[in-house]
């Protein structure tokens, strides 16, 4: 670039005026005096940072710096990236940073701005720093992020210096794991950083797990069952040929484990940590032996642990800087007695049982969850933690664990949690307000300490603008309802679960609305405030289909689904209503016809004896209603108030027949649900609406029944075949009643 004289003189004039008062000008109006320079020998990682540093800048002011070499002889001020000679002759006090150390400083000297930490990724970081917290850059996203525009930008004197909270950040989220340079940004340090071309990643610049449920695959009975069955589990007297668990008490077993390993160790010798962790069911070997050392150990988790101590000591010599890893999980998650892990080994945590609205210390459903990692931690030198943050049954439904992902995360760090894996919408991109659960995620993995409120404000007003104090308050509005007494959330929460009341969907709608009022004119922002919006809509149309369809609620679902690409609804075919979105819109389209097309069905005129229900009372061993009517035994009859069944527990082996009119009191659609457990059958005007016969856990079932004003004939048919039982019939009515079958609209038959 060619500066005319004037501008320079300009400039020069400009810069003594600064630096008399201590001020350096970064950039101002378009030109600036500095150059980054790196050393000529800076690894690929370092060089990496310097092209951030100069992208972001230039995003920010417009200039584009030029990078050089330490020795290429720049001119003017610097901006030193990476701890090399200059940083040793201005900083002499300080030493040179492990390679993978991820703590960095940020200093200012006569002008110069000083970036290092590890070479891996500490001088990345210290950039990221800066631009964050000096020049307000944010990414909020992998598709968003945030470069203010300044004319000019100085400072008197920097000095930061920051480090990791967590020591491995596994943010394990689509949007981290496929995006690396997004996920660097946010200093998750699982993923390695991008390379120079696109799709490349650095080598060794991850902090990896190598594997998981490893034993499961590294000795299989499809390779060593025939020729050796007594590697594998003994259950019921045989040894397993399927997918079970190692008899670990077998030293055969253990050679073979070890040299596996260190096969994958020689090979793949980017990770930290490698697995040796049990499979992924609960069939350990029951032989004497095994049993012997679970019993003098404390347990499952003794004898696991007996193994892998081998084992890691077996690989110590050769891989003196890694560890092995082995899981506490399920059978294994509670602490062993008379044994302890070795110093290169790594217990990885589970949590998969715990209530994630809860603090540790403050909800029954994790008294125990915390009194293992508590024990853990007192043996274990290094504890790794396996977190769960969304919901997994169905990603999008709302999680009020905006709080306690913050306290989980101290509660790690304070038991010796080296690395974090955050589990959350990995495979899709529906979690409830994904980007921002995301985002909190990485910076208290990082820190944390840090001001959890300051932080929802950052985002909310950075990524949403104007609609941001809506957002807050609807997350508010998650705080007040759905973490109310009495309500706790596992990973595996239904759009039926109690803790989704009509309020908190009503109420949400309503500040969404006027979120979406606040960003009306800018349809980037309309949209983002639309996203965010989905989960409600989402239950809206689970638990109130017909108003949903009447507001439109099935438009947007479809419209979000579409622009964010979203393809799965749950982690697993197993336990959730929806695999796939288009599950969703297909069904609810099909709703929308059934109702557009479907006929009203007219009212009886009807003689009744007064208000109430007729039932008979059936006894006898029966797996379905029809059992129930031919081979039943009647043993009462008479009329109640409404449906009722014995609620006791310990009553087995019984059924009803429930007989009354039901009053439309306006014309339109009947949303009729029946919760049951076992089966039950509705029909109405003579037709089947409902079928959810069988003998069943508690299962829930609804038909929308188009109903002239007046009377209607509602049979239901239900028996209870053994352990609890539960029979709940409710009705959504055009007039907007919303509740269990109420008692002033229903009337006995005469006939
Ligand atoms: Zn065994
Ligand atoms: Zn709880």
């Amino acid at each position: 670039m060619r500066i005319k004289p004037f501008t320079v003189l300009a400039a020069i004039a400009a810069l003594v005026l600064l630096t008399s008062c201590g001020l350096h000008s970064l950039f101002k109006e378009g030109g600036s005096e500095y150059t980054i320079v790196i050393a000529r020998d800076a690894p690929a990682s370092e060089r990496y940072a310097a092209t951030e540093l100069r992208d972001w800048i230039k995003a920010v002011s417009g200039v584009e710096l030029p990078v050089t070499d330490l020795d290429g002889g720049q001119a003017g001020k610097r901006l030193v990236v990476g701890y090399n000679s200059l940083v040793e002759n201005y900083f002499p006090d300080t030493v040179k940073p492990e390679d993978r150390d991820d703590s960095f400083e940020v200093r200012s000297r006569e002008g110069d701005i000083f970036f290092w930490g590890g070479s891996k990724r500490g001088t990345l970081y210290s950039v990221y720093s800066f631009l964050e917290e000096e020049l307000g850059c944010r990414w909020y996203s992998s598709k968003v992020s945030v470069a203010p525009s300044l004319s000019s930008w100085s400072f008197r004197n920097i000095s930061r210096r920051e480090e990791p909270g967590i020591l491995i950040r596994d943010n394990c989220v689509l949007d981290v794991r496929t995006n690396p340079a997004f996920s660097a940004r946010l200093r998750n340090n699982f993923i390695r950083l991008p390379g120079e071309r696109p799709g490349e990643t650095l080598p060794g610049t991850a902090e990896g797990y190598w594997g998981v449920h490893s034993m499961g695959y590294l000795i299989t009975p499809a390779e060593f069952y025939s020729s050796h069955p007594e590697y594998f589990s003994l259950r019921d007297g045989k040894r397993q040929s399927g997918y079970s668990q190692l008899c670990l008490s077998n030293p055969e077993v253990l050679d073979l484990c070890v040299e596996r390993i260190k096969d994958v160790m020689r090979r793949e010798p980017d990770y930290l940590i490698y697995s040796m962790e049990q499979a992924d069911n609960f069939l350990f070997c029951e032989c004497d032996e095994c049993a012997a050392l679970a019993e003098k150990y404390g347990g499952q988790s003794g004898i696991m642990l007996w193994f892998v101590n081998q084992v890691a000591d077996a690989v110590k010599e050769e891989f003196p800087d890694k560890f092995i890893g082995t899981f506490a999980y399920q059978y294994t998650r509670h602490a062993p007695k008379d044994i302890v892990p070795r110093d290169n080994v790594v217990i990885r945590l589970c949590g998969i049982e715990c209530c994630m609205l809860h603090d540790y210390d403050d909800c029954e459903r994790n008294v125990d969850f915390l009194k293992d990692l508590q024990e853990w931690s007192a043996i274990a030198p290094h504890l790794y933690i396996w977190d769960y943050v969304t919901d997994f049954l169905e990603y999008c439904l709302p999680v009020a664990n905006w709080k306690t992902m913050r306290t989980h995360i101290q509660d790690f760090r304070d038991n010796n949690a080296i690395g974090i894996l955050e589990e959350g919408d990995y495979q899709t991109t529906s979690c409830e307000l994904r980007e921002m659960r995301s985002w909190l995620l990485s910076k208290l993995m990082w820190n944390p300490d840090a001001d959890l409120d300051a932080l929802i404000k950052d985002f909310t007003d950075g990524y949403y603008g104007a609609a941001g104090p809506f957002v807050r308050e609807y997350l508010d509005l998650e705080d007040r309802i759905l973490r109310r007494p009495g309500i706790h959330g596992i990973c595996y929460i239904t759009p039926s679960d109690e803790m989704y009341t009509d309020e908190f969907i009503t109420e949400g709608l309503r500040i969404f609305a006027s979120a979406k009022e606040a960003v009306a004119s800018d349809s980037v922002l309309y949209d983002r405030v639309e996203t965010a919006e989905m989960p409600l809509r989402f239950l809206q149309l689970e638990k109130d289909p017909v108003k949903a369809l009447q507001e439109g609620a099935d438009t947007i679902f479809r419209r979000v689904v579409e622009r964010e690409g979203i393809d799965r609804m749950a982690e697993g075919s197993w336990g959730g209503t929806y695999m796939t979105a288009k599950e969703v819109i297909d069904k609810y389209d099909k709703m929308a016809r059934d109702m557009a097309g479907s006929r009203m069905l007219p009212s009886t005129r009807a003689e009744t004896s007064g208000p109430g229900v007729s039932y008979i009372k059936y006894e006898g061993d029966f797996m379905s209603t029809d059992e129930m009517l031919s081979g039943g035994k009647v043993v009462e009859e008479g009329v109640m108030e409404t449906i009722f069944i014995d609620p006791d527990p310990e009553k087995d082996h019984f059924g009803h027949v429930f007989d009354t009119w039901f009053m439309a009191v306006e014309d339109g659609f009947h949303r009729f649900k029946i919760v049951s457990d076992d089966g039950s059958v509705l029909f109405i005007d003579g037709q089947k609406v409902i079928d959810s016969d069988g003998s069943h856990s508690a299962r829930t079932e609804w038909a929308l029944v188009n109903l002239e004003k007046g009377l209607h004939r509602l049979t239901l048919r239900f028996f209870e075949d053994c352990e609890e039982q539960r029979l709940e019939v409710s009705v959504i009515a055009p007039d907007g009643y919303h509740g269990p079958l109420p008692a002033d609209r229903l009337f006995v038959p005469d006939n």
